[in-house]
């Protein structure tokens, strides 16, 4: 594979942007890991049921109906591209975010929960604040230099107390690198713990399967998944789900209502109070089809493809260095960090925008500890693909690097509220 052409269409692909100069170039989009496009396919389904949705589960309505029957098919092929378990659940959420917000009120009280220090805040946050009164407590374990190590961490923390649940990320947002989900389950299995995966960069990547990993609960987010902002979803076990806190307490969570209780509906109802993102579910639910639908691994092929292109560009570059958090872990997804010798990220990445029309992202990509971990807590910059990228972004991102170690920016560059910018 070479990946010359994108994998699969996305809207926006050849969107002109402004440079410095005053030309305008085709915008190169790195940071996919951020946010990616919306498929070609996910617009078009999008326009098709605009038109036809109306209020969800309460209207007696043809088009009440439909919507209806557009929400809940969308929630069963979302459960489906998880690879869901007959028994389990699909919580339609807004994003990642959200739905580990929603496990996390769904940890049985008294129940401990096991996170690594290299975790997104959005898998950290939630643990580590107390629940108040439910007696729930979170460990952070810091990562070993190597998988190996950072497994065997992980052993002799779950011999040390009992745990309720491990919480992980399926691949790293910030180097694309995970641990191997099985043998994590496999750890906690024995130990009697649950396992939850935050999938927000490894579903958009790779296959996964809560059946085959044996993995309880996956989050992800239709964003980085190229649908469109709103929607992302919860998927796992159904026991935990059907007994925990209502996520949002609200009309269609409840079964019947007197001023003085409530009796909440079980999962997914009793999380999803309010009216429903049907037109989000029905977008998130195309791009699972359309991910499923592609050649077994042809996926992870294409983005090695980038990927490899990208680091060997890099590796010609003086003073680049590429951020890894493990010596011995085997194929990250499309993610890769990495800093400019003692180059402020911020001002790298405004110059690749300003002068070359290239999107990175730079900073410390809401996982402060992690950035601490490998020993760059000022930041870096990441460069992210995916189905819509091709070699041709890859090059001139290595062009601009290079450009910008030999001759410097062009440009005047200061901080704007705490922003480089020209
Ligand atoms: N986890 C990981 C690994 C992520 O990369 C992100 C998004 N950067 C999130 C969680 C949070 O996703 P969202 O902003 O869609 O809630």
């Amino acid at each position: 594979t070479t990946a010359d052409r994108a994998l699969l269409p996305v809207v926006g692909a050849d969107t002109l942007v402004p440079l410095v100069d005053g030309r305008q170039v085709p915008y190169a989009n790195l940071d996919y890991a951020a946010s990616a496009p919306a498929l070609e396919a996910v617009a078009a389904r999008v326009v098709e049921v605009l038109p036809l949705y109306a209020s969800v589960h309460r209207g007696a309505g043809y088009l009440s109906q439909l919507s209806t029957a557009l929400y809940e098919s969308a929630r069963a092929t979302v459960a489906r591209f998880a690879g869901a378990r007959d028994d389990d659940v699909a919580v339609i959420t807004r994003n990642t975010t959200d739905a580990l917000n929603l496990l996390a009120g769904c940890v049985p009280d008294g129940g401990r929960v096991l996170v690594l220090d290299i975790e997104h805040h959005a898998n950290l946050l939630p643990w580590v604040r107390s629940v108040r009164g439910s007696g729930r407590t979170a460990t952070v374990v810091p990562a070993a230099p190597t998988v190996a190590g950072t497994l065997t961490a992980l052993r002799d923390e779950l011999a040390r107390q009992p745990y309720a649940l491990v919480t992980l990320t399926g691949a790293s947002n910030v180097t694309g690198e995970a641990l191997p989900i099985t043998s994590v389950v496999a750890l906690a299995q024995e130990a009697g713990a649950r396992v939850a995966v935050d999938g927000a960069q490894l579903l958009p990547h790779r296959a996964f399967s809560l059946a085959d990993s044996g993995v309880d609960y996956v989050a992800f987010s239709g964003h980085k998944t190229y649908a469109p902002f709103g929607a992302g979803a919860l998927v796992g076990r159904r026991d935990w789900l059907d007994a925990g806190t209502p996520y949002l307490a609200g009309g269609g969570a409840v079964r019947d209502v007197r001023t003085d209780r409530a009796l909440w509906q079980p999962a997914p109802a009793r999380h999803e109070g309010g009216s429903p993102n049907v037109l989000g579910a029905v977008a998130l639910a195309q791009a699972c089809d359309t991910l499923a639908a592609l050649p077994t691994g042809a996926l992870a092929a294409h983005e090695d493809a980038l990927r490899t292109r990208l680091l060997d560009g890099l590796a010609d570059i003086p003073g680049v260095r590429v951020l890894r958090l493990w010596s011995d872990s085997a194929d990250p997804v499309g993610v890769v960090s990495f800093t400019v010798g003692e180059h402020d990220s911020g001002l790298v990445a405004a110059y690749l925008s300003a002068e070359h029309g290239i999107g990175v992202r730079d900073g410390r990509f809401c996982a402060h500890p992690l950035l601490a971990r490998v020993g760059v807590p000022g930041g870096a910059i990441r460069a992210s693909v995916g189905v819509g990228t091709t070699t041709e972004a890859v090059d001139r991102l290595v062009a601009g690097l290079r450009a910008y170690v030999t001759d410097g920016p062009r440009a005047a560059y200061e901080v704007v509220d705490g922003c480089w910018a020209v």
